[in-house]
């Protein structure tokens, strides 16, 4: 078994990241700029949020938080949208997920200008991805087929099973692995709360990519000899053994998966890494007018 390292892939693109970011300030006379909508106080999205801006300053990126309290109309969150669509100096625009319930998350997603979203999880951007045009493909897949590129992970004539089809993960990844590209080619069968003996279709993975948030879902009994096992979730609990008080869990149970598995990522230390990554490329692409003009 060989550990799919997010921290070490990271910080070896991140560096790749920065060193680009501080050529295009001197082109532009500007850094790159992230702007994050952040609606409410949700513990993980705070997290998750504060993290995204963290690394934007460490690429030497200009990262800017944006909050709104729970309160906040869908008018009122539209018209911010709006202004940033607009003002030339914000090249990359996100909104925090999830949403109060009285905003309709559809709308805000498309209300983002394509441009600058770089989720990548406008429609304009997914439909562009499965016809495999240049657009900014959503930060989770992304980072996962960036990490699979950099392990040399061969994927083409491979059986690759994704567990879990949100608009975010799953079902992206099942595209990008089912395109004809570098990682992609595979015969990808996408799983999800419907699907029937799910380890039926498991068992037969050579990639296994997993998305679904149930703490310790995949069991080695579900898992084959030699698999490449990808593990997207992102289970947090409440602990005492940890300064943040929380303890972090992947959807596969590690430590039984892990002898089974060719390759496999640690929860944390493994998929999230990568999602920065993603959002920090897509940011960078964004500023320099790399996928739209
Ligand atoms: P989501 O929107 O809640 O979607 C979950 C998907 O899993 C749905 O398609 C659902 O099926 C499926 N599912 C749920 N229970 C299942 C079961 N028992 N068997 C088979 N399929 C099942 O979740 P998400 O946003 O994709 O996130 C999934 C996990 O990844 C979460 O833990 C999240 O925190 C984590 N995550 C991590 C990162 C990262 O950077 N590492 C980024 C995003 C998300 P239906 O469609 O039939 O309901």
């Amino acid at each position: 078994m060989q550990l799919l390292d997010g921290k070490y892939v990271s910080n070896k693109l991140k560096q790749e990241i920065a060193a680009e970011a501080a050529e295009l300030a001197m082109q532009l006379g500007r850094k790159p700029h992230l702007v994050a909508i952040l609606v409410g106080h949700d513990g993980g999205s705070e997290t998750y949020v504060a993290s995204k801006m963290k690394n934007c300053e460490a690429v030497g990126f200009r990262s800017t938080l944006i909050r709104f309290e729970n309160t906040v109309t869908e008018t009122e969150l539209l018209h911010q949208i709006e202004k940033l669509n607009l003002d030339r100096e914000v090249d990359g625009l996100i909104v925090q997920l999830p949403l109060p319930k009285h905003i309709d998350p559809e709308k805000v997603t498309e209300a983002i200008d394509y441009r600058k979203d770089v989720d990548g999880f406008h429609p304009i951007n997914l439909g562009r991805m499965q016809r495999n045009l240049p657009c900014f493909i959503p930060a989770t897949p992304y980072g996962i087929t960036l990490m699979l590129k950099e392990y040399g992970i061969e994927t083409a004539g491979k059986h690759c099973v994704v567990v879990g089809r949100s608009q975010i993960v799953g079902l992206p990844m099942s595209i990008l692995m089912a395109r004809n590209t570098q990682p992609g080619n595979c015969t990808v069968t996408l799983c999800h709360s419907k699907t029937e003996n799910i380890a039926k279709y498991t068992q037969k993975a050579d990639i296994l990519i997993v998305a679904i948030g149930k703490k310790n879902f995949i069991t080695a009994d579900m898992v084959k000899d030699g698999a490449v096992v990808v593990d997207v979730g992102m289970n947090r609990e409440t602990s005492t053994e940890t300064k943040s008080g929380f303890k972090l869990y992947g959807d596969v149970d590690f430590e039984p998966v892990a002898p089974k598995s060719s390759w496999i990522t640690p929860v944390p230390g493994g998929v999230g890494l990568m999602t920065i990554v993603g959002l920090l490329k897509n940011t960078l692409a964004a500023a320099r007018k790399e996928v739209y003009v």
